[in-house]
């Protein structure tokens, strides 16, 4: 029996209820953790789910890995879309194909500030299966191909810097050690929209 009503805790309504979520920042050993298979997608993934988006959008980025919020399960949100009204929701995402190659600037939520170019394939597809349980198949190219493939990285503890040069990668560590020393203010980084 609960007494939450009692007591006038507000009970929550459905989605409307969100929370933005903090975001990890590299180096953060816990971005390097190997996310779990979603065994049910009930109640809790939906939230996490419509918590992830609504932090994504705030950012703003186009992409957000459950592991970069600190829960270390595979679930992945992402809008490519110009109006931001586009959510593509992908829980146990697998690449089951993936042809050519393509090189595209990334940025990322966890890394804010630096950009690089990255090779990976041009084209993939998907297998995954959305917020309602329901199993689901996609092709993907362009910028969608790239974040999908650079969300489920995370998922597997890795980071597009990783694809970068170690003298590099060191030099971004140390970049980004000193931002979260002063502060972590975003403030001090350039506006840029393909964060993801
Ligand atoms: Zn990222």
């Amino acid at each position: 029996m609960s007494v939450a009503g009692i007591i006038g805790a507000p009970a929550p309504v459905g989605n409307l209820v969100v929370s933005l979520l903090d975001i990890l920042y590299y180096p953060d050993p816990l971005l390097r953790r190997n996310a779990s298979q979603v065994k049910n997608v009930d109640g809790e993934v939906a939230k996490l789910v419509d918590n992830m988006l609504e932090t994504m959008y705030d950012a703003p980025g186009i992409g957000l890995a459950a592991t970069q919020v600190n829960v270390h399960q595979r679930v992945v949100v992402i809008d490519v879309s110009e109006e931001n009204n586009t959510p593509l929701i992908f829980i146990n995402p697998i690449i089951t194909s993936s042809e050519g190659v393509a090189e595209m600037q990334e940025g990322c939520l966890s890394i804010p500030g630096v950009y690089e170019s990255v090779k990976r394939p041009a084209d993939v597809r998907i297998e995954a299966i959305d917020r309602e349980g329901n199993p689901f198949e996609m092709d993907a190219d362009g910028l969608l191909a790239v974040c999908i493939q650079h969300e489920i990285d995370h998922l597997d503890g890795k980071l597009f810097v990783d694809y970068l040069s170690i003298l590099k990668r060191n030099r971004i560590r140390k970049r980004m050690e000193k931002w979260i020393r002063d502060g972590a203010d975003l403030d001090d980084l350039p506006e840029r929209p393909e964060r993801h």
